[in-house]
């Protein structure tokens, strides 16, 4: 049962753990309403209904979503395209409700059932071998439980082996700069950059 406001704010957003409201997932956002007077539209997934269950839990006047936080749109789930993964795991460290499984070198799979469609796995990727398919289903209340509970295992998970306050965060943006370098360079240095990684993938799989 919920006890404190925080608790009673993050009951109602939906756990994708997306960070489209621009916070480390729906409990520090959650923190961020009832501690610094955040605003209550910028949740996409939880979209208009989510903003007036907000509105109604604070007493407050409902807002229209701020769309600068991404539209709501139907729900996603990942899917790796394992012939081009080459097992570097940047979309393992960037799942925040550990739904990839695989190790380092190996091919790579989502867990449907644990994918909220965060996409925050796809920008990572140096191949571009992860895809967002429509889920043909909608987001439930049991599934938002699976992602708070999913996304708090991998929160403790991290601070027992990180000392960083927000370790999620710290590896996250760790990864960026050299995925963006890469993606940012032009399109035919790109191209040889994906071409050189399914290569060295290529020749270790005829070795196997
Ligand atoms: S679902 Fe995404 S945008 Fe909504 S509160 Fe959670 S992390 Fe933020
Ligand atoms: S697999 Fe990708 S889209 Fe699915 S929850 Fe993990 S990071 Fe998000
Ligand atoms: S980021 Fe892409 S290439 Fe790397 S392990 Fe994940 S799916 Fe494979």
């Amino acid at each position: 049962m919920p006890t404190t406001l925080i608790d009673r704010i993050d009951a109602l957003l939906p756990q994708t753990q997306c960070t489209k409201c621009g916070y480390d997932g729906c409990r520090p956002y959650a923190a961020a309403i009832a501690n610094d007077a955040e605003a209550i539209n910028r949740c996409p997934p939880g979209g208009t209904a989510g903003i007036q269950a907000l509105a109604l839990l604070l007493n407050q006047a409902v807002l229209a979503p701020d769309a600068s936080c991404g539209l709501q749109q139907p729900l996603t789930v990942a899917v790796i395209d394992e012939l081009h993964c080459i097992g570097c795991t940047l979309c393992i460290q960037a799942c925040p409700v550990d739904a990839i499984v695989g190790a380092n070198k190996l091919m790579h799979t989502v867990i449907p059932d644990r994918c909220t469609g965060c996409d925050l796995c796809i920008a990572p990727c140096p191949t571009d071998c992860i895809s967002m398919e429509p889920a043909h289903r909608e987001w439930t209340s049991e599934d938002a439980i699976n992602g708070r509970l999913h996304y708090e295992q991998r929160q403790h998970r991290l601070q027992e082996h990180h000392d960083e306050p927000s370790a999620a965060v710290a590896r996250n943006l760790a990864n960026k700069p050299a995925v963006s370098t890469a993606a940012s360079d032009d399109a035919t240095t790109r191209q040889q950059v994906i071409a050189d990684a399914l290569a060295r993938a290529r020749a270790r799989r005829k070795q196997l």
